[in-house]
């Protein structure tokens, strides 16, 4: 295998095994095996930071204990003596002579350092950027260095390059050799970062380029077309209780016109909640099945799957289709037959779990998987899933919009339906911001509204008080409630750092009314449903980004009724403060978005997603989200120059290979 290329950089069997666990066969690995950290080392003597150069004023004594080594010796720095120790490195001891110079980094105390490195060399000669590496025991950062040398010489022109020279020139980025240089061993922090953004660029555009190339090969795949009546379709669209909302009928146009498409649709349609996603996920099966295919629904929990087979349950409850659950809970029995009667078709729609495309769940002719966002699914699985049907389309939901662009960037090959507008009838959450930490400015609305039987959330950013925020938190909120409403009213209290099983109890009393003010963290973003719930209070409100106050006030005005969220923030800087203003007079999730990412960024925006979209070993897709919207239209560009004069044709064909294989992106 590869381990001839590992023969040219050390003949030793240890070191090569080392190479091996740190998941390294190549020269083109070592040389792409990046410092984790760098080490500055600066001139600097202050007690709990020592980075002075000294001379050594007498030999070094060495004592043992055990196994463990401590090295002291008599050094001169600054025309003053020091004794010096360090720990477990009794072997420089043959080093530390007489007049030797050396630079100490550590602490001290008096005239007492203890160093956590001694180096053998003057400050001058140490100055700079030292690279760290994450390594195996028994490889330094000094003999992993030298390795990076070797392999780069040896590899020279024959560096992987993704990068055309024209865009290079367009970044100013060197050839990669260089800015491989530039990383391992920068001379300053500037040369690093240039460095680094030619590598983490590189790493951005192989993804869009895989990306953008999927999505072309998926337009232009010669699938089946799908067919179904309109007529019958739009006969169906009568017997909903309600008329479609503009944005639902567009999405569903859009919908409607991929499955249609003999090319695989993938969409991702994104709308807040109570917008009205799930009827057009419906509509989506609807045709589907009049298509005379199999769909299915596929939601994280199986509360949320229950929920949704009931709904479609009803809006069907007119049509002659087969609707079945598919859960973790059933039976055996109950599995099988569900199983037995997806492979022969005789169910046209199956919501469930994750427990839906198992190995051994069959279906006779899917046609449209539905799923939420957190089964956003990878390449390889897409592969899997197609493996299950002969003309699947996917269709994917969102119930925290994010703006286009963003969306785009981060989701790379999809399309993107939007459904901004509300159902008619839904009042907006009246929102107002007062600064400070009291209730006192609505106390008396409060009091009225619990005493016409209204429940409320209120909403901490943290769980338990903490003497380094001075914030307020569930627990202490809790108590002074329970307090002040003691024989009144019930409080209840929900955190992340309790039981699943105490937190469903606190969530059923609120439910049935047992509970009238609930205080919580954000746990109660997700899933909870109370209609009765008309007013939320959120204390340290300028510690929640706007998507996520917009998700959390998203929980009240469920029922119809006016609903109430108070902000309160102690916040004194203009720019918090606009913010919270800024939820007075907005409701439409994607304006929201849209504002949070241009004054916080795209972290701000993505919120508890960040974990989901950052699959770059390099770059960070929030961190360097200009870097990746570039590399994103560079591609596109690149593509377009193939396509019409056959340029980066080389670039392409790996990108091909690597899809084929399953190599790059494919998770
Ligand atoms: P989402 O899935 O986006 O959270 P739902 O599809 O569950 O939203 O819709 C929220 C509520 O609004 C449901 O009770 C649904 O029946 C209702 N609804 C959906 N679309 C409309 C509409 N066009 N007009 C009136 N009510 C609607
Ligand atoms: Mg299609």
């Amino acid at each position: 295998m590869h381990m001839d290329e590992l023969k040219k950089l050390t003949t030793s069997e240890k070191r090569k095994s080392l190479f091996l666990e740190m998941g390294i066969s190549t020269l083109q690995d070592v040389v792409m095996h990046l410092p984790y950290r760098y080490d500055e080392i600066e001139e600097c003597f202050e007690d709990d930071k020592v980075i002075a150069e000294g001379t050594v004023l007498e030999n070094a004594k060495v004592f043992f204990k055990g196994r463990l080594s401590r090295l002291s010796v008599k050094v001169l720095i600054k025309n003053e003596e020091y004794t010096v120790t360090i720990f477990n490195r009794h072997f420089l001891r043959q080093h530390l002579s007489l007049g030797k110079i050396v630079t100490i980094i550590g602490k001290k105390e008096g005239h007492r350092i203890t160093a956590s490195q001694l180096l053998l060399k003057g400050l001058d000669e140490q100055k700079g950027m030292h690279s760290v590496y994450s390594l195996k025991e028994g490889m330094t950062d000094k003999m992993f260095s030298g390795y990076v040398k070797k392999a780069l010489s040896l590899i020279g022109d024959k560096l992987e390059d993704f990068v055309p020279l024209d865009y290079k020139r367009k970044y100013g980025f060197k050839d990669k050799y260089a800015s491989l240089m530039k990383v391992h061993f920068p001379k300053n922090k500037e040369e690093m970062i240039e460095g680094m953004k030619h590598l983490k660029y590189e790493e951005f555009l192989k993804f869009q380029l895989t990306m953008q190339y999927i999505k072309l090969e998926r337009e232009q795949e010669a699938g089946i077309a799908k067919i179904f009546s309109h007529q019958e379709m739009n006969a169906f669209i009568k017997t909903l209780p309600f008329k479609l909302t503009i944005d639902q009928q567009k999405a569903c146009l859009e919908i409607f016109a991929d499955i249609e498409k003999p090319a695989m649709m993938y969409r991702f349609l994104q709308g807040d909640v109570g917008s009205g996603k799930t009827v057009v996920s419906s509509l989506a099966l609807y045709a589907n099945y009049l298509s005379h295919y199999q769909g299915a629904l596929m939601a994280p929990t199986e509360v949320l799957a229950t929920q949704h087979y009931e709904t479609l349950k009803s809006f069907f409850k007119n049509t002659d289709l087969s609707l079945a659950l598919l859960v973790g809970s059933l039976s055996i029995k109950e599995k099988e037959d569900i199983y037995e009667k997806l492979e022969q078709g005789e169910i046209d729609i199956i919501v469930g779990t994750h427990a839906l495309f198992q190995e051994k769940v069959n279906y006779k002719n899917l046609g449209l998987v539905i799923t939420d966002e957190q089964h956003r699914f990878g390449v390889r699985q897409r592969q899997a899933l197609k493996n299950k049907g002969k003309n699947v389309d996917f269709l994917l939901m969102s119930a925290t919009p994010i703006p286009r662009t963003l969306a785009l960037a981060i989701f790379g090959d999809m399309d993107v339906s939007e459904i901004h507008s509300m159902p008619a009838g839904r009042l907006p959450v009246k929102t107002k911001y007062f600064k400070g930490n009291s209730m006192k400015p609505f106390l008396s609305h409060l009091i009225s509204y619990l005493n016409e039987g209204g429940q409320v959330y209120v909403i901490t950013s943290m769980i338990e008080d903490n003497e380094d925020y001075p914030l307020k938190s569930a627990t202490q909120v809790y108590d002074a409630m329970s307090r002040y409403f003691k024989g009144h009213y019930q409080v209840g209290l929900l955190h992340g750092n309790m039981k699943e099983e105490e937190k469903r109890q606190v969530m059923n009393d609120f439910h049935d009314r047992k509970i009238q003010i609930l205080v919580s963290t954000t746990v109660v973003e997700v899933g909870i449903d109370v209609k009765n719930a008309n007013m939320m209070i959120i204390y340290d409100a300028e510690r929640f980004g706007l998507s996520s106050i917009h998700q959390l006030r998203g929980r009240v005005g469920r029922g119809g009724e006016q609903s109430y969220c108070y902000l309160l923030s102690n916040a004194t800087n203009k720019e918090a403060i606009d913010r919270l203003q800024f939820m007075e007079n907005h409701t439409d999730g994607y304006e929201i978005s849209q504002y949070d990412l241009e004054i916080r960024g795209p972290g701000e925006v993505l919120g508890q997603r960040q974990s989901g979209v950052n699959q770059f070993v390099l770059g960070d897709a929030i961190k360097d989200f200009d870097l990746l919207r570039m590399a994103r239209n560079d591609a596109i560009e690149m593509i377009e120059s193939y396509y019409k004069y056959n340029e980066y044709s080389e670039y392409l064909s790996v990108i091909k290979q690597n899809i084929k294989t399953g190599n790059e992106y494919v998770d």
